[in-house]
């Protein structure tokens, strides 16, 4: 241990993981699972993005790209980014396709932050978040959002948490794990203060195409702010392209110059095939889009009826992104017994809440992309398993 990173000893090794493992022993013996634990869409990629990756390949893209991303690319990005979501950016410099949404985190992180510097996200949240503070030396100060307030803002509370080391708000809306999604005026006050205090605002819209009535509020459309917001977004849940690797940052050009140094650094470029492919479902694919989220309106519809049900179980009904993320406290079982528990009764697995940040505490996450007849074999036994609990 001597040559490993003290901070690193905050980072956990069991969670999903040893979830993930359980179950895959449970399956070896021939029990039937619904996987609930995974956050991905279980949908195929859109197929022209497959199709013109293939060709790309044949026509010996397999070499190092422009840093930034391939420049058809960032422009079918910034089209979209116009079209489905009113978000204007430069194609030339404002925008830096990274290896995924984590990898444009980090260098969002490296960039922006000096050692011990603090940032506040929004709890329960995306573990990469906690432990990339680990990696890039900040402070993650969470601010514990409850389900019985229906996960809205304590606005007051907010405030509070800023410090002379505050540099930036992260937020995440939809949000993974809770799928709530910040409203305008959540959004104005949050603008409102880092305008105050001179803060940036990141802002992780990975779900955005994940909204289940109107559009999510963008933060970097409030009058002041595209100044001082950095946008992440993925094609991993948009387009169901988790394996591909390729997300983006768009920010005004002074931080895409720096960002892309990092990016760089880390990575060198997204992968040249995957790119070209990914180009054409900018383009095309907005109808793979909507009928993937359709399809995932009727799913989270069903799933949080159902488990609705369940008396003892705290839930509030999703938004956006594709997540229940119920109180099981009334069971009076730890989350981890509580996750043993529905995978030996009733095969379904889930992720215990407390991965999710201290707000994630007496909480289990499920997923819900998985298709209708799982779900179906997921809320049936489910309620006769916790029924049977005293
Ligand atoms: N941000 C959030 C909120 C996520 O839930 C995820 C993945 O689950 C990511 C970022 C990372 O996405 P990517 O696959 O593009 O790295």
């Amino acid at each position: 241990m001597r040559f490993i990173n003290d901070r690193f000893k905050g980072m956990s090794f069991g969670g999903l993981y040893e979830i993930f493992a359980k179950a895959t022993e449970l399956e070896k013996t021939g029990k039937k699972l619904v996987h609930m634990e995974i956050g991905r869409p279980d949908f195929i990629s859109p197929q022209i993005a497959i199709e013109e990756s293939k060709k790309a390949l044949d026509q010996g893209h397999v070499h190092y790209t422009p840093v930034q991303g391939i420049p058809e690319l960032r422009q079918a990005i910034v089209d979209k980014e116009k079209r489905r979501h009113g978000l204007d950016y430069s194609a030339e410099d404002e925008i830096v396709v990274t290896a995924g949404a984590c990898e444009a985190l980090a260098s969002v992180f490296f960039t922006i932050l000096e050692d011990g510097d603090e940032v506040i996200g929004l709890g329960p949240y995306f573990t990469a978040y906690y432990e990339q503070s680990l990696i890039c030396n900040f402070k993650f100060v969470e601010m514990q959002l409850k389900i019985e307030d229906g996960w809205k803002l304590d606005l007051e509370e907010l405030r509070g948490l800023i410090t002379p080391r505050t540099k930036a708000i992260l937020i995440n809306s939809p949000n993974n794990p809770a799928g709530y999604i910040l409203s305008q005026e959540e959004l104005e006050y949050i603008a409102d203060l880092a305008k105050e205090h001179d803060l940036m605002v990141i802002s992780d819209d990975c779900y955005d195409e994940f909204v289940y009535e109107g559009q999510a509020p963008s933060i970097a459309k409030i009058e002041g702010m595209r100044e001082r917001t950095l946008v992440v977004k993925s094609t991993s849940k948009s387009f169901s392209m988790t394996g591909w690797r390729v997300a983006y940052v768009m920010a005004p050009s002074i931080y895409i110059k720096y960002i892309n140094k990092v990016h760089q650094n880390l990575s060198t470029c997204a992968t040249s095939f995957a790119q070209y492919g990914a180009s054409y479902a900018f383009n095309e694919a907005d109808e793979f889009i909507d009928d993937m989220v359709g399809e995932f309106k009727k799913r989270g519809d069903f799933i949080y009826q159902e488990l609705s049900k369940i008396e003892r179980l705290d839930l509030v009904k999703p938004q956006g992104a594709f997540y229940l993320f119920p109180k099981i406290t009334k069971f009076g079982m730890s989350e981890e017994d509580f996750c043993d528990y529905i995978l030996e009764e009733a095969g379904v697995v889930g992720v215990p809440g407390s991965n999710f940040g201290k707000s994630g505490a007496g909480h289990i996450r499920l997923a819900y992309c998985r298709t209708m007849e799982e779900l179906e074999m997921a809320a049936e036994n489910l309620k006769i398993a916790l029924d049977k609990l005293e």
